[in-house]
């Protein structure tokens, strides 16, 4: 079956699935988006993805066309068009075609775009090991630039950031914000382990709200772990007893080492794998049932 794409309110097959090359999504990566997961038919953290969508839209003076629910809906019947139980979701709105030049209001309308496809994991065997990760160079966007609470389509920002990362053969590069704090990774969270709690860079050091940060703070407040949010320096990250990353595609996964300067033993730690447990019966168990 040829995979389906929404197009404000239509499906089409993903050869014809195009957008205007007047886009201002493309023109100026003037628009907002959210990579969403599906687990057993069902769509994880739905409203809190849905939620942050229409923040970050509000947060760029852009009106989407669909209420929350008519959205969910629109993402559930994009899912089921394309028979897809378990799946990585791409909700793209995008300030749609308008004239040459930054105006965002010259534009027609939002174009909301829903794709769904499976999802690309790191491989397993970091899971079991670890990923190495590097300090990179390219400091996190400061909030008063562009902010980066606001999921938006551009991510230069990441991007220059990941290519240092890969240039250095590591899997993540830890962005610095412009204090010389650590904010977060290019497309993750990041959380350390010191002393028995878990410690993460508050939203103040310059962070995507993760919704994976979110639920692994609940869980881990649920088994009765302290969880800090403070500012952090990269020495702190090299003193950590464990260190791990959070994210919709990554779930949860740990770091072995940064710039070469292994995390304690060098494998991951107790309290990131009881979490990634945790964090996996979450998923497993959840279902549309
Ligand atoms: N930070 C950045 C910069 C991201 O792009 C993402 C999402 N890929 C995250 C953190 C993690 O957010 P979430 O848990 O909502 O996927």
């Amino acid at each position: 079956m040829e995979p389906k794409v929404y197009i404000n309110g239509e499906l089409y097959p993903k050869e014809e699935a195009k957008v205007s090359v007047f886009d201002h999504g493309l023109l100026y990566g003037d628009g907002v988006f959210e990579g969403i997961r599906c687990y057993n038919g069902a769509v994880f953290k739905h409203s809190e993805h849905i939620d942050r969508l229409y923040s970050s839209a509000e947060a760029i003076s852009l009106e989407i066309h669909l209420t929350k629910d008519q959205l969910k809906d629109a993402v559930i019947n994009t899912l089921e068009a394309n028979n897809l139980k378990d799946s990585y979701i791409r909700l793209i709105v995008t300030r749609g075609v308008g004239k040459l030049g930054l105006d965002p209001f010259n534009c027609e309308t939002s174009q909301i775009i829903i794709i769904t496809d499976t999802i690309q994991l790191y491989p397993k065997e970091l899971y079991e090991n670890g990923l190495d990760a590097i300090i990179v160079q390219t400091i996190r966007n400061h909030s008063k630039a562009l902010n980066p609470t606001i999921k938006s389509m551009n991510y230069l920002n990441n991007i220059l950031a990941k290519i240092e990362c890969l240039n250095a053969g590591a899997a993540e590069g830890i962005m610095l914000n412009t204090d010389g704090y650590v904010a977060e990774c290019t497309g993750d969270n990041i959380f350390i382990v010191k002393d028995n709690e878990i410690l993460t860079p508050p939203v103040s050091a310059g962070i995507l709200v993760g919704i994976t940060r979110n639920v692994v703070i609940e869980l881990a407040k649920e088994a009765g772990v302290t969880v800090k949010e403070v500012q952090m320096t990269q020495d702190d990250l090299f003193e950590a007893d464990e260190c791990f990353l959070t994210g919709t595609a990554a779930e949860i996964i740990p770091v072995a080492n940064i710039d070469g300067r292994k995390i304690a033993t060098g494998k991951p730690g107790k309290i990131t794998l009881s979490l990634l447990k945790k964090y996996q019966e979450l998923t497993s168990s959840h279902s549309s049932l």
